[in-house]
Order: structure tokens, then C-alpha cells, then sequence
């Protein structure tokens, strides 16, 4: 099945090639559409700021009907010696148990003292150490939502890739990764890491900036608009002043559907361009197993609003959301956070 995902992609690819005589914008619409039907259902994409009900407060989430390596195979609650939640069942998914209640997944106890955690707690990461500069300053100064960037620098000259780890605050493993990234040291070029980039959110583990106000829905920002409008606004400010070759805004998604196979793990695109090669790389390596724990599935475009949508349209800068799945253990999803943001330092030449 493995080879099916693959034929898939190259399908995709020669998708491109064959309409590589046509404006770069109509291919990377027709790929995105390519992608969602009929192979991958988006589940939900409809989160809205006022009026945003308790059932879209998550991630779209894309499932591909492949086998992968995630045949669901279920048990109910009452049958396990666990202490499962009544109204949940067992599924096993890509090798682990998790909880599921028919659309979404149990969150495991996910709660990590991460700013007293090394990359080293999670495994082989980063591992080489290059001459670099750090400095860091706020974002949003003085509010509650004053959040911080880090920057690390190379005399080197290199590309420059900007993290945005968790707009959507209870999404734990983005920022937990993006923090301890701030620990890596790089060949050449720079790193901004912006964790957590929706500080309350984090702080409150929830989603949102405040009341029902889902950041990811408000980019480009307003300056003189609501919180979220506020803070996307400076997120979105601060990308376009350092302009990135290369933005990663990491995510973690928890829908679960019933009748699919199981792939909550995710990459987002809004288009391709620019970042062709290492996007495929990047979904052929979670495939043969060199990074992360199970095949990562591919979706796009981002929704309207979203840093992946509006910084890929409104600066042109290649943008990849990383989605993982929040029915798995901690350690496991910052693992393929950081699988991940490695995977690509590497591929540009920064590691
Ligand atoms: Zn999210």
C-alpha cells in the first residue's frame, strides 16, 4: 500500500510537469484540488471567530483511504482493563492504542516541563554543534499576549527559515518542539523560532487568543482590530520583515473518523511553488520511515486567514503546516515535530 502512496505522489508530480506551460498559480490550485478529492476528505475547515461552536474547535483534519500503516481495528471500553472513558473505544493506529469517541481522539496527559527539557530528552537531534548568535526580542510587549522570538544567527551566509510553533495554543507539541528547537545551532543562515506564538492560548490550553477568537482564522491581522487580529497582526509583521525563504507553522490536529483509515498526521500546503523537491522528500521520508513514526498524509490549501494560506499568498513565501496527531503519546508527537523541522534544516543546507 506503501507503493500505492507513492504512485500517488508521482501522479501528483507528473500532475505538475504535464501542466508546467500554464501560470504557476492555476497549478498550484489544481494540485491542492487534485489532492482533496477524491483521495483525502477534509473533515473540518470551518472554524469561524465569534461564532465558533465546540465541534470546530480543531484541525482539519485530512484522511486518505489508503491502508497505510494504520488499520483501525477496534474495541470498546468495556471490554479493556484500562481506564478508558465510557463512551470510548479502543483503535489501535499506526501501532498505538489511542481513545476515540467517534470523531475525536482522547488527548493522553500531554503536559511536559519543556522549559527544563533538552532536544537530547527526545533523542538524536541536532546533534552537531556550529559557531552561531542568539538574541531574541517580544512580540506584543507589555500585553498578555507578549510572546518571544529567538533568533539564532550564522556568519555563514544561508537560507532563512521562521517557525511558527502553535497559533492554536492547546496544540502542545508545536510549541514544545519550536522551544526546543531554540536549542539547535545551525550551519549557516537563520532561525527565528516563535513559541508559543499564541501565549495565552498556551498558557490556558486552549485554541483560542481569547473568547472564541481562533488566530489562525485572522491573518493578516489588524493592528487596531480584536486580540487575534492584533496578534496575527505582528506575527504577520515579523515574517514579512525578516522574509523567510521557508516558513514552518506547526500544528496538531485531533478529528478522527470512522470508515477511513487513520492519517491525522499531516502536511499542509497552499502551493507547492518554490518548495516542489523538498516537499515530496519531506512526505517520501515519513513513507520509507527515515523521519517520524508513521506516513504523514498531504492536504491543502490552507484555510483563508491561516499564516500557511496568507503567507504563501500574500508574501510567496513556501509555507508548511505540520499537523500531528493528539491522540498519541507527547513524546511521540514532539518526536515528529522535530523530526521534521530537522528533516528540512538538513535539506537546505542548515545542519
Ligand atoms: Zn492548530
Amino acid at each position: 500500500m506503501r507503493r500505492i502512496s507513492i504512485l500517488f505522489l508521482a501522479a501528483l508530480a507528473a500532475l505538475f510537469v504535464g501542466c508546467s506551460k500554464e501560470s504557476s498559480q492555476t497549478i498550484a490550485y489544481e494540485t491542492a484540488n487534485a489532492v482533496k478529492s477524491p483521495e483525502i476528505i477534509e473533515v473540518s475547515d470551518t472554524v469561524s471567530s465569534e461564532n465558533a461552536t465546540q465541534e470546530a474547535d480543531v484541525e482539519p483534519v485530512s484522511e486518505v483511504a489508503s491502508d497505510s500503516a494504520a488499520e483501525a481495528t477496534t474495541e470498546t471500553a468495556a471490554e479493556s482493563d484500562s481506564p478508558y472513558v465510557e463512551g470510548y473505544q479502543k483503535v489501535v493506529v499506526s501501532g498505538e492504542t489511542v481513545l476515540w469517541d467517534g470523531y475525536k481522539a482522547w488527548e493522553p496527559d500531554s503536559v511536559l516541563d519543556i522549559w527544563n527539557m533538552k532536544l537530547s530528552d527526545f533523542g538524536e537531534y541536532f546533534t552537531e554543534t556550529f559557531e552561531v548568535t542568539r538574541d531574541s526580542y517580544k512580540l506584543m510587549e507589555g500585553t498578555f499576549m507578549e510572546t518571544e522570538v529567538v533568533h539564532i544567527h550564522s556568519e555563514n551566509e544561508g537560507p532563512c527559515v521562521y517557525i511558527v510553533g502553535a497559533v492554536h495554543g492547546d496544540e502542545k507539541a508545536a510549541w514544545y518542539a519550536a522551544i526546543l528547537t531554540e536549542q539547535a545551532t545551525i550551519s549557516c543562515g537563520d532561525l527565528y523560532i516563535l513559541a508559543p506564538a499564541n501565549a495565552n492560548g498556551a498558557r490556558n490550553d486552549s485554541r483560542y487568543v481569547v473568547a472564541r477568537q481562533d488566530l489562525n482564522r485572522f491573518f493578516p491581522g489588524d493592528p487596531n482590530g480584536n486580540e487575534a487580529e492584533r496578534l496575527a497582526d505582528a506575527i504577520f509583521s515579523d515574517i514579512a520583515d525578516k522574509r523567510p525563504s521557508f516558513v514552518f507553522d506547526l500544528h496538531e490536529a485531533i478529528i478522527m473518523t470512522s470508515g477511513r483509515d487513520f492519517l491525522g498526521s499531516t502536511y499542509i500546503f497552499t502551493k507547492l511553488d518554490g518548495m516542489e523537491d523538498l516537499f515530496f522528500n519531506m512526505v517520501f521520508a515519513t513513507q520509507d520511515g527515515t523521519i517520524c513514526h508513521n506516513e504523514f498524509s498531504i492536504n491543502g490549501p490552507g484555510p483563508d486567514g491561516s499564516v500557511n494560506n496568507t503567507v504563501t499568498n500574500e508574501l510567496r513565501i513556501p509555507t508548511v503546516t505540520v499537523e500531528t496527531f493528539r491522540g498519541f503519546k507527547i513524546e511521540r508527537r514532539v518526536q515528529d515535530q522535530l523530526d521534521t523541522i530537522q528533516f528540512v534544516l538538513d535539506y537546505l543546507g542548515m545542519l
